[in-house]
């Protein structure tokens, strides 16, 4: 090897290495804070289900998801996990003299499906064209797999409708549902770390512990997770 290409070798090592450090650089920049988990347990098991598994826009269900469930008195159903939860919570609210109604738990694909053709539908017949009632459907309904109701571990709930009024029933929720191990899943100026409207009603059971965090923190599941 003369010196003339051992030169040109060494100048394009040191260059390639320039080009390493920069790239390195700039991808734990962009990686830094924001994607930081504000846990160290990412997952959290009761009865073989992660219970801080992500559902969102981005994040489908594992492939081959099964969730043993449970059937409630209106005919709903909901992981079977976390009835006992849920009940102990209705119970308190009731004491308190609010009267909730869990709306929608599991869903099925085909029930997601549907649920997503009434809304592209409904948005078409308030004057918008497909494309756009599609666009906006997505921020109300999410897409088969995409679903948290698809998981069994998200409820919404409402008001009875006689004794209560919703907004009693989200105030109430707001205050206390982390104390039964529910999250508040899409607050109101999250909506674009979320990828969701805000929905007072739509609860997710995370498990006591990491609803308390996730509460006292003030923060979505996927800041929670780092998964900005
Ligand atoms: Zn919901």
């Amino acid at each position: 090897m003369n010196h003339h290409t051992h030169r040109f070798r060494l100048r394009l090592h040191s260059l390639m290495a320039m080009v390493c450090a920069v790239y390195l650089l700039l991808l734990s920049g962009c990686h830094a804070s924001p994607s930081r988990p504000l846990t160290d347990q990412t997952e959290r098991m009761e009865d073989g289900i992660n219970v801080l598994m992500l559902v969102n826009g981005s994040h489908a269900l594992p492939e081959g998801y099964d969730i043993t469930l449970t059937e409630l008195a209106n005919g709903q159903q909901i992981a079977a996990l976390m009835r006992e939860p849920l009940q102990a919570m209705f119970d308190d609210m009731r004491a308190a003299g609010i009267y909730p109604v869990v709306a929608s738990g599991f869903r099925s694909p085909e029930k997601q499906q549907s649920l997503m053709d009434e809304k592209i539908a409904q948005l078409q017949a308030n004057g918008q064209s497909y494309e756009a009632a599609v666009q906006e459907a997505r921020t109300w309904v999410n897409p088969v797999g995409y679903s948290e109701h698809q998981s069994g571990l998200a409820v919404d709930i409402n008001a009875d409708g006689i004794h209560s009024t919703g907004q009693q029933v989200y105030q109430w929720l707001a205050e206390h549902a982390w104390e039964y191990g529910f999250i508040l899943r899409y607050p109101k100026g999250k909506e674009r770390i979320t990828g969701t409207s805000h929905e007072p009603w739509h609860y997710r059971y995370v498990g006591v512990d990491a609803a308390r965090e996730i509460h006292t923190l003030g923060v979505t599941l996927e800041e929670y997770l780092g998964q900005t």
